[in-house]
């Protein structure tokens, strides 16, 4: 159903279902803060659901189930089809990394009587929305010795959290009169952890020790840590009719957790198909965990063998060029608080369903993947059969700004793909915005696509 309110379709039954799998997503969403985090709760479930370790099996069949673990911050799961492996796969794929401030290597310092961490911002956020709020920190510390120590301040039931501080009104004078991406710097989102001191040990002699005794860690031992500021608390509904869910990121967690549903929902399939979360999306894909590494492709490779008990190279490029993606990101939902930057016929509503982008990128098309109309034929005609409620969008007006995705990276691999999400509203911020009808439609809509396309 293209352009259609979702909400108006759902009889009894189908609000149960909906409310339901949105508050399955709100314990994911509050629970899983960082790529890491999300990594080992996408395994869990995988487990659960009878999926078993790639690496740990030597031959593969149809209505097998496999998943694979790309250095805790990158998975993979494939159910095998009935179908030759080479006719082509069924991915979905979403990012799991989200924007957030990072803890800097040699962080700690201690100014006029407070200690403080120094970060570097991750991502494309606006930094004053990161100040006078509280926060948490997670991520890992690993030891000299290999030990890797799990870190979660602010999450855990009774604990502490942490701030970074704003100037007062009454003094901001100067401050306010800057432009916006500059009234808070990059180097002032400085958290504060602690100002006590003690009768033998100055302030930041006494948070260095509470490191040690209660997290297990020294001062030189940031250096090989990779510790997240992210939001306090738990993701939340939203709106008297609880129709929304406010959380953090929602960019890209929401087609994460509902497209990891889809497959985790499905048992057989015609065509073998797969999920993919990446990280490192927010800042352009790069490393051996994004997009753009090799490990996807190597991951298929290792599929393919072992499924034919042989390999070459030339399975594997049949296989990519006979394969369809949705690249499942966020949309840029309309907001009528900023409906000037919006071009209404081709936006996308809260409430209308499953996304797609054609194309994103900025100052013509430049960056994008721009999906064939054969491509989007094909799902248009899913999408009606399964009676999923879809829309199409661009990412705000004409050179308004602009945005990307992994879909042009998985397009090179000669792959057919686009991009399809949920619309949010404040996207990038601390607490992103979406609706139930949307999260519920994308995961019904996913699992139609790897059914039938
Ligand atoms: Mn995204
Ligand atoms: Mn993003």
């Amino acid at each position: 159903m293209y352009k259609k309110n979702a909400w108006e379709k759902y009889n009894e039954t189908d609000l149960n279902n909906l409310f339901k799998f949105n508050d399955e997503y709100i314990d994911f969403l509050s629970n899983n803060k960082t790529e890491r985090e999300v990594t080992i709760a996408s395994i869990k479930l995988l487990e659960e659901k009878g999926f078993k370790n790639l690496d740990s099996i030597k031959s593969l069949k149809a209505g097998d189930k496999v998943y694979a673990n790309n250095r805790g911050k990158n998975v993979c799961a494939f159910i095998i089809g009935k179908k030759d492996i080479l006719d082509g796969i069924n991915v979905l794929g979403a990012h799991i990394d989200s924007p957030r401030l990072d803890i800097k290597q040699n962080p700690l310092y201690e100014d006029n009587e407070f200690v403080l961490l120094d970060t570097h911002y991750y991502g494309g956020i606006i930094k004053y929305q990161w100040v006078a709020r509280a926060l948490a920190i997670h991520g890992v510390v690993v030891l000299k010795d290999g030990t890797t120590i799990k870190v979660n301040i602010g999450d855990n039931e009774g604990d502490p959290v942490l701030c970074i501080s704003d100037l007062l009104p009454h003094l901001g004078k100067d401050k306010l009169e800057k432009r916006g991406n500059v009234t808070v710097e990059g180097e002032d989102l400085d958290l504060t952890i602690g100002h006590m001191k003690t009768k033998d040990k100055s302030i930041k002699e006494n948070i260095v020790s509470i490191l040690e005794k209660k997290y297990g860690f020294n001062e030189e031992d940031f250096v090989s840590s990779e510790l997240e500021i992210v939001p306090e608390g738990k993701a939340r509904s939203l709106g008297i009719d609880e129709s929304m869910i406010l959380g953090y990121g929602h960019d890209d967690r929401v087609c994460a957790y509902t497209s990891l549903r889809a497959i985790l929902d499905t048992n057989e399939v015609d065509k073998t198909s797969c999920c993919i979360l990446v990280d490192k999306e927010e800042i352009g894909s790069v490393g051996a965990t994004g997009a753009h590494s090799r490990w996807f492709e190597n991951t298929i490779a290792s599929v393919i063998s072992k499924i034919k008990g042989n390999y070459n190279d030339l399975y594997l490029k049949e296989t990519l060029s006979n394969s369809y993606v949705l690249s499942s990101d966020v949309s840029a939902g309309f907001d009528p608080l900023y409906s000037n930057v919006f071009e209404k016929k081709n936006s996308c509503f809260l409430g209308y369903g499953l996304t797609f982008n054609k194309y994103t990128g900025a100052r013509g098309k430049s960056g994008c993947n721009d999906a064939s109309p054969e491509y989007i034929a094909k799902i248009r005609k899913i999408l009606d059969d399964n009676n999923v409620n879809y829309q199409t969008a661009e990412l705000g007006k004409v050179d308004q700004g602009g945005g990307g995705t992994i879909a042009y990276i998985l397009a090179n691999l000669n792959m057919n793909v686009i991009d399809a999400g949920v619309p949010v509203l404040s996207m990038h911020a601390p607490c992103e915005v979406v609706s139930k009808a949307d999260v519920y439609e994308a995961y019904l809509g996913y699992k139609a696509f790897i059914k039938n396309i």
